[in-house]
């Protein structure tokens, strides 16, 4: 079935190939705000893939745990082209599907930690590779029928617009998570196997989990972490994060980010 989701991508792929292409300092007219007679009509019935920063931001918002935040906010559709895991955001059962952190009086209610797709629109970005292998990152104008931003008068560069939406550490999250994500070993046609696919999953999405493998498990007695690390990786989400993210670099893919403990100092120890 057809869902204004699959609507939202087709209109992105052809925002992506066919709208002018905009740079920093290029300017579009635009403006959201509670007076639009289209309030909220952005927030239903819509597939935002949440990225891992996404969920750690969202979690803390709310108080909970990233597991429960997983289990409660999201969904894990799985399609043979999928090499990695890319929860998305659950909609709610009404007729009109609305994102359930979306209230008729105040908007969105995790304002200062919603998703950077959120953030973004109706800005698209195109990184060099996708849609444009041989130049630079540029960014288009999604526009959709119902979404009467467009008809405001405001007016903003593409610099003005992601900087005042507070994408500048989703921005460099997105970069490292990407570094890890298109891994070269990951765009040779090899797959994770079920039991690499969890663990990619837990060091990046469900980092509560993780912490409790890295400080649980007999982790600490096989790798070698700086004990001033170890305390971070205790209360800093985002050390964890980075740290899980270093992990899968070694475990997975073979990179030097992380260094075995000695295995005669680890007999002497036991
Ligand atoms: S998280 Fe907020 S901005 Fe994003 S869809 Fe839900 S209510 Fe809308
Ligand atoms: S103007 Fe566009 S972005 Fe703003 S609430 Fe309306 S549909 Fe959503």
């Amino acid at each position: 079935m057809e869902t204004a989701g699959d609507d939202r991508a087709d209109l992105e792929a052809k925002a992506l190939s066919d709208a002018p292409r905009l740079g920093r300092s290029d300017r579009f007219r635009f403006g959201c705000h509670p007076g639009v007679t289209c309030f909220g009509d952005c927030c239903g019935d819509v597939s935002i893939v949440l990225t891992p920063y996404d969920v750690l931001r969202m979690s803390r918002h709310l108080g909970i745990s990233t597991s429960e935040f997983l289990d409660r906010h999201t969904i894990l559709p799985f399609t043979k082209e999928q090499r990695i895991p890319a929860p998305l955001l659950r909609m709610g059962d009404d007729e009109k599907k609305r994102c359930p952190f979306f209230a008729a009086d105040r908007g969105c209610t995790v304002y200062e930690d919603r998703p950077w797709a959120c953030r973004m629109y109706p800005l698209g970005f195109a990184s060099p590779g996708k849609g444009n292998p041989a130049g630079e990152a540029f960014w288009f104008l999604i526009e959709e029928p119902f979404c009467r931003g467009h008809e405001e008068a405001t007016e903003q560069s593409v610099a003005e617009w992601l900087d005042g939406q507070g994408l500048s550490k989703y921005d460099e999250w997105g970069e490292r998570y990407k570094e890890l994500a298109v891994d070269q070993w990951l765009s040779k046609p090899r797959d994770l196997d079920p039991r690499q696919m969890e663990m990619f999953f837990t060091a990046t999405y469900d980092i509560d989990r993780f912490r409790a493998f890295v400080l649980e498990s007999s982790f600490l007695d096989r790798f070698e972490v700086a004990p001033e690390m170890v305390e971070r990786l205790k209360s800093d989400d985002e050390a964890l994060l980075g740290f899980g993210f270093d992990w899968l670099m070694f475990s997975l893919f073979r990179r030097p980010t992380m260094k075995i403990k000695d295995p005669k100092v680890r007999e002497r120890k036991e």
